[in-house]
């Protein structure tokens, strides 16, 4: 279907476009030789055309980077910016809190904690939370305390999942249908298949068979994958996860992190999910630092009895700024007055636009790829129909095609995640803002298949 010799020259004059297009940020990126790999986190040089724009400003849906050039963001930082970038009641309040009360790191709580873990435990429906600073970081807790909890070792996670860089979850099922540790991991400190195990998504046999070892603590999962591709439940997938941890005595662990596009109160809310742990990070800041992990009261009362755990000191759980005023300063706001339940329906309207024109676009060059959209986030692979697993979807990656249409979005003025073709919907993301990428998408499909 698609000429791969068109597609490398269409990609070399892109990404010559590309440099030609952002000379301040090529001069950026060639300055920063005492950034180890040019960039702030190395992730950062994972980018279409070679360098990555360094951006001047960002607010709501818009980005503008230091060439003068501005953008509509549908990356909106990997869910960091779901609530838009800089939303004012989050840069009001975390103003005045900083100006008018100072202190960031007193090692003291601030009353404000308490009302997010109250929104929280109503919008997730789990009574008891803590805070972290990212994502990771609340499920590498989340593992530890259920590992304690339950006196098993092993943690399950589906293949091809992401849930940061927690070690237990870099384990995919391999061609030959067995466990290994996922291809690059950096450094691993052990063995992943001694630690963890791992079923494919959409797979209750696979999962029951790998639970009857009766050495799983939790499973660790996100309701639908979302970072290889979008890939949904099944029906009865997830209620069948359910009844399989609660049979083999393996807590549930939801990871809402990115499934949180799917509603206020995430997929869990959505779909009515029952998980024992909720973790989540990212949005719920507003942009500023924050993850957080909620405990069902059952759960959080067995934690509490037991002596021989540490969790004041140096057992394992903790962060010296875990839990700062600004963290939760931002996290108030971004709850309370941004990422609200009106927010949500427009956002989701916005994504359903998205998903529609995409699809609409798609079928008119006949491509046989599929979308796929969970709320405010919406996906598209380059397979169809669409994929019912992690391993199905990383099958059907596409380098070049990504990098192509990466690329070629971003020269006329669209961001899209650089990791997959992710488009997210924030409050401020409009439906011209979808049309115009509608108008440079099917351009870019024109000049490669039309
Ligand atoms: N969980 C999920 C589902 C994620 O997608 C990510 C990051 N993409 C994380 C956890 C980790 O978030 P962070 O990098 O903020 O720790």
């Amino acid at each position: 279907m698609i000429d791969r010799s068109r597609l490398s020259a269409l990609l070399a004059r892109e990404r010559a476009a590309y440099a030609d297009l952002h000379p301040r940020s090529a001069a950026a990126y060639g300055r920063a030789g005492h950034l180890f790999g040019r960039v702030p986190m190395t992730w950062m040089n994972k980018t279409a055309a070679g360098f990555p724009i360094h951006f001047e400003t960002a607010y709501g849906a818009r980005v503008t980077d230091v060439d003068g050039r501005e953008y509509v963001d549908f990356c909106l930082g990997d869910t960091g910016a779901m609530a838009g970038h800089a939303p004012a009641p989050v840069v009001e309040a975390v103003t005045r809190r900083l100006s008018e009360r100072g202190g960031l790191a007193t090692m003291l709580p601030t009353e404000e904690a308490a009302e997010v873990g109250a929104e929280l435990a109503r919008r997730f429906g789990v009574p008891q939370w803590s805070f972290t600073l990212t994502a990771t970081d609340a499920n590498r807790w989340a593992i530890r305390l259920l590992r304690a909890v339950t006196g098993r070792p092993r943690v399950l996670v589906n293949s091809y999942c992401y849930h940061g860089s927690v070690d237990e979850s870099l384990i995919v099922v391999g061609p030959d249908g067995r466990a290994r540790g996922r291809e690059g991991n950096v450094g691993a400190p052990y063995d992943v298949t001694r630690t963890s195990r791992v079923a494919e998504y959409n797979d209750l046999d696979g999962l029951e068979r790998e639970l009857a070892h009766g050495d799983v603590a939790a499973v660790l999962m996100e309701p639908a994958l979302t970072n290889i591709g979008i890939v949904l439940p099944e029906p009865g997938y997830l209620a069948g996860v359910r009844e399989l941890t609660r049979r083999h005595g393996t807590y549930l662990v939801n990871d809402e992190t990115h499934t949180f596009s799917a509603g206020p109160g995430g997929a869990t809310a959505a779909w009515g999910l029952e998980p024992d742990v909720v973790t989540i990070g990212k949005a719920i800041g507003g942009g500023v630092p924050i993850g957080a992990y909620g405990l069902t009261g059952e759960l959080a009362a067995a934690l509490s009895g037991r002596s021989d755990l540490d969790l004041v000191d140096m057992g394992g759980v903790g962060g010296t700024l875990a839990g700062n005023p600004l963290s939760l300063t931002a996290a108030r706001a971004t709850l309370g007055e941004v990422l609200t339940d009106a927010a949500f329906a427009r956002m989701v309207e916005v994504a359903t636009g998205f998903a529609g024109g995409v699809r609409k676009i798609v079928e008119g060059y006949r491509l046989p790829w599929s979308v796929s959209q969970l709320g405010a986030r919406v996906e598209y692979r380059f397979t169809a129909p669409a994929p019912r697993t992690g391993g199905e979807s990383a099958a059907h990656a596409d380098g070049e095609l990504e990098d192509y249409l990466h690329a070629y979005l971003a020269n006329r003025g669209i961001l899209l995640t650089p990791f997959h073709n992710m488009a997210l919907a924030c409050p401020q993301t409009t439906h011209d803002d979808v049309a115009r990428h509608h108008e440079v998408f099917a351009a870019a499909l024109a000049e490669l298949v039309g």
